[in-house]
């Protein structure tokens, strides 16, 4: 018997990022839109502990206790006071240190994976804690949809969202999100960093469905640090916007960039230019919002 969970991947519609705080972190807020790109976790009874994973990327994704995947399933079990006897198979979609949480994506549908298989049934509320000790986008993984996240991203406010429709550029390797957060802060240093906020604005356009609007709103404070680390991602970002993209962004830390474009036809038109333009590595096209980690049948 064994239970595979599919979970989506997320895009930050609006990223704002606060100055620094005495521990290091820094206050956000973001708005995820989940989208309609996947991992899937399967979880099967075993004698011990295992990961193993396949996709693309899967030679960069640890097999280890530092897959956020084995770290879910081992405290679920401690907080059951049951062993961790699970191998877990990750079938990997979401790019890699890419800016969409594919760790967080994993470690959520571990957790839901665990939680069946095992017969649990752990309140979701327990999940949601679980998921907010585990990492900062774990929680919206769990719930997907769109939300908004305020103190390090894992305090969750559900927000209305029409369909939008996405490009997805992957670029080659990953960037670090704690490396990009430094550089954040070197770039900012002696400024006065304003408390984060999703515009009202923003939030109308996310709710509108109208992807013009959303478009004119779309930001991400993380981008000039992530263009500083890694300049290329300028021409990947010029070269979505010439080909009929309606805004382009990294998408959080990146160095996936995201390109919101009006309808499926032009989505198709914009990952083939992009894939021409030599500037990533490969394209997906999604849509969101997407559901959330989901036991499949
Ligand atoms: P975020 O958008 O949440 O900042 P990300 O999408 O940039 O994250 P991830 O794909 O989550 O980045 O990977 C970041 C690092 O986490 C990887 O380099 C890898 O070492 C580690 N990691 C742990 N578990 C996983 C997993 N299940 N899949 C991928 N990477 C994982």
């Amino acid at each position: 018997m064994s239970v595979t969970v599919r979970v989506p991947a997320k895009v930050n519609v609006r990223l704002a990022v606060g100055a620094a705080r005495p521990d290091g972190f820094h206050d956000l807020a973001n708005v995820f839109l989940a989208v309609s790109l996947f991992d899937e976790v399967t979880a099967t009874p075993a004698d011990a502990l295992t990961v193993t994973c396949t996709g693309a990327d899967a030679d960069r994704v640890p097999l280890d206790r530092g897959n956020l995947a084995a770290r879910a399933a081992e405290m679920l079990a401690a907080r059951a006071g049951i062993e961790p006897a699970v191998h877990l198979h990750i079938a990997k979609s979401i790019p890699v240190a890419g800016g969409m949480a594919g760790g967080s994506a994993d470690g959520a549908a571990a957790l839901l994976a665990c939680d069946a298989l095992w017969g649990l049934d752990t309140p979701r509320g327990e999940l949601l804690d679980i998921c907010a000790v585990l990492g900062s986008d774990v929680p919206f993984s769990l719930v997907g949809g769109a939300a908004l996240g305020t103190g390090r991203g894992e305090l969750l406010t559900p927000v209305d969202a029409g369909t939008f429709h996405w490009v997805f550029a992957v670029a080659d390797g990953g960037l670090s999100t704690p490396a990009v957060f430094r550089e954040f802060d070197r770039l900012t240093a002696g400024t006065a960093v304003p408390e984060p906020q999703a515009s009202p604005q923003l939030l109308a356009a996310l709710a509108s469905g109208d992807a013009g609007a959303l478009a004119a709103t779309l930001a991400n404070d993380l981008q000039a640090a992530a263009l500083s680390l890694r300049p290329s991602l300028a021409d990947t970002l010029a070269a979505g916007t010439g080909a009929g993209a309606l805004a382009a962004l990294v998408s959080g830390s990146g160095p996936t960039t995201a390109f919101l474009v009006p309808d499926p036809e032009t989505a198709a038109k914009v990952a083939a230019a992009l894939e021409a333009s030599g500037t990533c590595r490969a394209t997906h096209v999604a849509s969101g919002p997407a559901p959330g980690a989901t036991v499949l049948p």
